[in-house]
């Protein structure tokens, strides 16, 4: 069991302590597990997810299939954490912001952005993000910490709960993607339960085309997505050289393009046919919109399984980038189509309340333990 899901209760109470084991961010083998461990059949795990995750319950007291002798016992035992809503913001366009406070000193964002035909939640993987990749606002407010499993699911659980639906019954989240706060291919321990989690038909069922792992290039991580939760895989690229991809998304230093892109090939290899990897490339005035930029990324994009999805630069407060013209993304796009490549420039959704893509910030705590999170990177001369 995974010891970040135990927490301490009690104790300003006489002796014993009790340690309470959190259920919200178990999966399947993990919850199995759990029963077992406390003596009972394993397939009470499906029935109390059913209960948290498709009807919204966090009192056991509530979930009337259990015995009142095993309800007593999980009373004793166990409980479903969930957070505090702080803060929910209504864009114009129908986007909800929810900031949602994980302990007494960080809080995370997630948002809801409704379609014509789906419903997408973006939710955050870690209090700030130790990247630093240049043009996003989270990725300049440092790192905390990870988000713990139950951190992680509770953005599904609320947002589920504050638009008044029981996912069993009406799915008004189809999608979810991990495009908030953070980096959720360096905090794997956590995010992969909860990909598990959401897409387990005792829980919320969301096939795996609807679930996407977005990163900006941590390979030994992409590598492992396959054999542990086979999700939806979407990279942020944003450059087609390492010269310039190296200032915009630092982590390139560490997994420069020749390793990146064999790993997106590992990807997409051995899967079902329509397998493909999404790219992402924020485009940016003058810096990775020029013409040149559009030709050397198709090449480099070659014959990999793909969708370029250009996503126009949301600025925030000091940053020192611009967006790029519209004229400067229809040429950016009419290059890339012509060379063959499946294209959708990102519809901007939420930015009144800063809701869009990199505008995320949340309250991050303690800053400094940027330093300490760092990922340290091999000096490598420029290609
Ligand atoms: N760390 C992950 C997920 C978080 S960012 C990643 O890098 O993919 C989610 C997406 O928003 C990424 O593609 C990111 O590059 C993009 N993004 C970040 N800041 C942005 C901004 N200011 N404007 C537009 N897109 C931005």
């Amino acid at each position: 069991m995974d010891v970040n899901n135990v927490i301490e209760a009690g104790l300003d109470a006489p002796h014993p302590v009790v340690a309470k084991v959190d259920l919200l961010g178990m999966d399947r083998a993990a919850m199995e597990a759990y029963f077992t461990q406390i003596g009972e059949k394993p397939f009470r795990a499906s029935q109390v997810m059913k209960w948290i995750h498709q009807f919204g319950v966090s009192e056991f007291d509530e979930m009337t299939n259990l015995s009142k002798a095993l309800r007593d016992k999980l009373k004793q035992l166990a409980w479903v954490r969930t957070p505090k809503i702080v803060a929910e913001q209504y864009s114009e366009d129908g986007t909800i912001k929810w900031l949602l406070e994980v302990d007494n000193h960080n809080s995370i964002e997630t948002v809801f952005i409704p379609e014509k035909n789906r419903g997408t939640l973006c939710i955050s993987s870690q209090v700030g993000c130790a990247l630093e990749c240049t043009f996003c606002s989270t990725g300049q407010q440092g790192f905390n910490r990870n988000l713990e499993n139950w951190e992680i699911i509770a953005q599904m659980w609320v947002a589920n709960k504050a638009l008044g639906c029981k996912p069993k019954e009406e799915r008004r989240i189809s999608n979810v993607v991990f495009m908030g706060m953070g980096e959720p291919l360096l905090n794997v321990t956590h995010t992969f339960p909860v990909a598990r989690i959401l897409m387990d038909d005792y829980a919320y069922g969301l096939s795996k085309r609807r679930v996407t792992i977005s990163t900006a290039g941590v390979v030994p991580a992409i590598d492992k997505i396959k054999d542990e939760v086979d999700v939806s895989l979407a990279i942020s690229l944003h450059a087609p050289n390492n010269a310039l991809r190296d200032v915009l998304v630092p982590i390139n230093q560490k997994y420069p393009l020749e390793v990146l892109m064999p790993s997106l090939y590992r990807y997409v290899e051995g899967g079902h046919s329509k397998k493909h990897v999404t790219i992402e490339y924020v485009m940016l005035d003058g810096v990775n919109d020029r013409i040149e930029h559009a030709h050397e990324l198709a090449i480099l994009l070659g014959d990999l399984p793909c969708k370029v999805n250009m996503i126009p630069f949301n600025p925030f407060p000091n940053s020192d980038y611009k967006r790029s013209s519209n004229n400067a993304i229809h040429r950016f796009k009419d290059i890339l189509e012509a060379a063959g490549l499946q294209v959708t420039v990102r519809k901007t959704r939420g930015e009144d309340i800063d809701a869009a893509c990199g505008q995320l910030a949340g309250k991050v705590a303690d800053r400094t333990k940027r330093t300490l999170h760092r990922v340290h990177f091999e000096p490598r001369p420029l290609t």
